[in-house]
């Protein structure tokens, strides 16, 4: 299969894998055991600290806190916010997070908080007037991801979190999913009080991720119980999990073919749109403002679902939209804020390429890919004579 759905989950990478194996049966004790197997554990949970902290810039290994995944890290860095802070319940998010952010802040709202939703432009892009304008003395929390899921659009972290301190007393919270791995960070010298991670987006397993909490923020327990985590989330810590989130931050601190991947995606990305009449594309155009392993393509008036189904029986995997939402027919809420038009937004694809990648796999795909298109074009529903002005203007 070749594998272009690496925004969705990664393959855990082979280095990660061999990390890991140890502590699923030879090395087994519970980390908070006094006995030396639980201090070996203990011991690894403590390493993976590290290797996770040098990956993001934090200052201290003590401000990364071992989650479930990126999901649960974002649900705590808000609703902990605002167990903490009852009075300031003024939010200010996107209209374009994941849905870990978008729909905890649609409950939150429903619930009585009040929450801005910043818009974004058709390209992707916010408005950083938005953001000075909606901010408050009394925001308790801004919430933004450094990278969308779908599109790759980054947002500028730096200069978000500039305006927040400068403007409000408001926590900033950034949904780092997404960048892990994929870009340079440095939180120590940023604005950013919380960042929420995810192992399964950087070739380590499913199930673990970590929230970055900056020294001095204060948020109460996720899970109270044992005093694991240093009492800021109870439960036995999931150990194979953690080392491999650990192994896999320091095989993304070293790897070297961030270049290799952004040129495959590049080709990729040029070439479909030269190459196929209806495809336009999705986020900005200048790619240093977007992720370097992801695009986003329309094919209008196609099915995008009708794509990945001939796609994946060619034998190549990818999204349409988030993987999240794919399974309902709504178009994604992401391309809706850009304005992306329905018969557009319908026929997107998300192609998220990988370090395992190779170019062969890119030729493949675009040899493939025009034929399928073409094919779907002429069976698609929408009447043939709008279908043919349109590809004419295009
Ligand atoms: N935030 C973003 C930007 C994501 O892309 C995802 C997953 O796709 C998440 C949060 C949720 O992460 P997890 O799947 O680990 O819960």
């Amino acid at each position: 299969m070749i594998y272009l759905d690496n925004n969705a989950t990664t393959r855990v990478a082979p280095e990660v894998f061999e990390a890991m194996q140890p502590y699923l049966n030879e090395v087994y004790g519970n980390p908070s055991s006094a006995h030396s197997l639980g201090q070996e554990m203990k011991a690894a949970v403590e390493h993976a600290r590290e290797q996770v902290a040098a990956l993001i810039g934090a200052a201290d290994p003590g401000e990364i806190v071992f989650t479930s995944c990126g999901s649960e890290s974002d649900n705590w860095a808000i609703g902990g916010f605002l167990e903490q802070n009852p009075t300031r319940r003024h939010i200010i998010t996107t209209r374009v997070e994941h849905e870990a952010v978008r729909n905890l802040c649609e409950h939150l709202a429903e619930i009585g908080c009040e929450v801005t939703w910043l818009d974004v432009n058709e390209i992707g892009e916010l408005n950083l007037d938005d953001l000075r304008r909606t901010l408050r003395r009394d925001t308790g929390i801004v919430s933004v991801m450094l990278a969308n899921n779908e599109t790759g659009v980054l947002f500028p972290m730096e200069e978000i979190g500039k305006i927040v301190r400068e403007n409000s007393d408001a926590v900033f919270h950034v949904d780092g999913v997404q960048a892990v791995g994929k870009i340079p960070l440095d939180l120590k010298n940023s604005s950013v009080d919380l960042f929420a991670l995810s192992g399964h987006k950087l070739h380590a397993p499913q199930g673990v991720g970590a929230l970055y909490i900056r020294s001095g923020v204060k948020l109460p327990p996720f899970i109270i119980g044992g005093g694991q985590e240093r009492g800021r989330r109870a439960g036995t810590s999931a150990v194979p999990n953690i080392v491999g989130l650990g192994a896999a931050c320091e095989l993304a601190r070293t790897f070297e073919e961030h270049e290799r991947i952004e040129r495959l995606r590049n080709k990729l990305e040029d070439e479909i749109l030269s190459a196929i009449p209806n495809a336009r594309l999705n986020g900005t155009p200048d790619r240093s403002q977007r992720l370097p392993n992801t695009t986003n393509i329309s094919f209008e008036y196609v099915e995008g679902e009708n794509i990945l189904l001939h796609l994946d029986k060619a034998g190549v995997c990818v999204s349409t939209g988030s993987a999240c939402h794919s399974a309902t027919k709504q178009s994604s809420p992401t391309l809706r804020a850009m304005n992306v038009p329905y018969t557009a937004a319908q026929g997107s694809i998300r192609f998220s390429l990988g370090r395992y990648n190779t170019e062969e796999e890119i030729d493949y795909t675009l040899k493939i890919l025009p034929e399928i298109i073409g094919k779907l074009v002429e069976m698609s529903p929408y009447d043939k004579e709008l279908r043919a002005l349109t590809m004419r203007q295009l």
